[in-house]
């Protein structure tokens, strides 16, 4: 039995004072971080409870929406005004987990949800992001549902959110509190690539605490749905995910955003092909050509080279639903 000391704070100046300590961790839904506990994956010496921390809003105005880093899953899938002016939120939010995971799931654990990649979970297997050093199982492996965008030769692991996928096609952006204050960090950069160093997995310093991700407004977009493409129809992480907005004006897409799931090690922002399509008409055959661009750097591995072209077909799918979005 390893004895582990327990702390709730109620504020965030207590908070930040008590993950300075090394072998502290926060903890708030608790749906990754109490599995990884009970495997031995994760081993905190102390938890710091900061359900009570007032961080628990969702502020909707003219400028955007302030998500505080509390509030739960549910309960921001479900909020009127997100449903009406973010729906790929809500939806890429309904389709991660369960009802029970997503009643206690908050926004601020969400962003930092550790990999589904068995070896992770398994002690008993070589894992550089648990253990680094120790190598990687994965890639030689069966490596079914791991990332082909984004690996490094020490990991290959999926990012596993839904809910990121929304984000990163959303431009949020991660408020973050640390001991000199505040600061505002773009989804894009908040996660990192595995490259040398897979323990790694965000900016995020020691003790630093996420308070809130903000939206900015998405005016003249048409959002499509999140399309989702998985083993069974609940409960099971993304093979391949598409997250599309698109803004058309005269016959010819002015702005596109697009963001993949399943198939990267951090949440995906196809670049590549949001500019393929800006200028063109919104015909399947350029969202063809866009989708064949969001893939030109994947490298899929033995068991997953069905995710090159189930991506790119997802990508039209989700594309041709977002240009007939009303
Ligand atoms: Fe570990 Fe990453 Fe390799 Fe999985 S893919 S075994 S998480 S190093």
């Amino acid at each position: 039995m390893r004895p582990i000391r327990y702390l709730k704070v109620a504020d965030e100046a207590a908070a930040l004072a008590a993950c300075a300590e090394e072998d502290s961790v926060y903890i708030a839904g608790g749906t990754t971080l109490v599995d990884l506990m009970r495997l031995e994956v994760m081993t905190p010496g102390r938890v710091v409870d900061v359900n009570a921390l007032p961080l628990g809003k969702i502020e909707v105005g003219p400028t955007g929406a302030r998500i505080g880093a509390m509030v739960r899953n549910s309960d921001l899938a479900y909020h009127p005004d997100i449903v009406k002016r973010w729906p790929l939120l809500s939806e890429a939010l309904l389709a991660g987990a369960s009802a029970q995971i997503r009643n206690m799931a908050t926004v601020g654990g969400n962003l930092l949800q550790r990999t589904r990649c068995p070896y992770f979970r398994d002690r008993a297997t070589a894992c550089n992001k648990r253990d680094p050093g120790s190598g990687c199982a994965a890639l030689d492996g069966y490596n079914r549902s791991h990332a082909i965008l984004g690996g490094s030769d020490k990991c290959i692991a999926a990012h596993p959110s839904d809910m990121c996928v929304a984000l990163a096609a959303l431009d949020a952006a991660v408020q973050v509190r640390g001991p000199d204050g505040e600061r505002s960090v773009p989804i894009g950069d908040f996660h990192l690539l595995p490259g040398e160093h897979p323990e790694r997995e965000s900016v995020l310093q020691k003790g630093e605490l996420v308070t809130a991700v903000t939206l900015p407004p998405l005016e003249g977009y048409r959002q499509g749905s999140y399309f989702k493409i998985r083993d069974r129809a609940s409960y099971a992480f993304a093979l391949v995910s598409v997250a599309a907005a698109l803004r058309v004006d005269g016959g010819k897409i002015r702005g596109a955003r697009l963001a993949l799931g399943g198939v990267g090690t951090k949440p995906w922002r196809a670049v590549e092909a949001e500019k393929h399509l800006v200028g063109k008409a919104p015909t399947d055959a350029v969202f063809a050509e866009a989708a064949k661009a969001a893939l030109a750097a994947a490298k899929p591995r033995r068991h997953n080279q069905f995710k090159v072209e189930l991506a790119r077909r997802t990508i039209v799918r989700a594309l041709a639903s977002t240009r007939g979005a009303a």
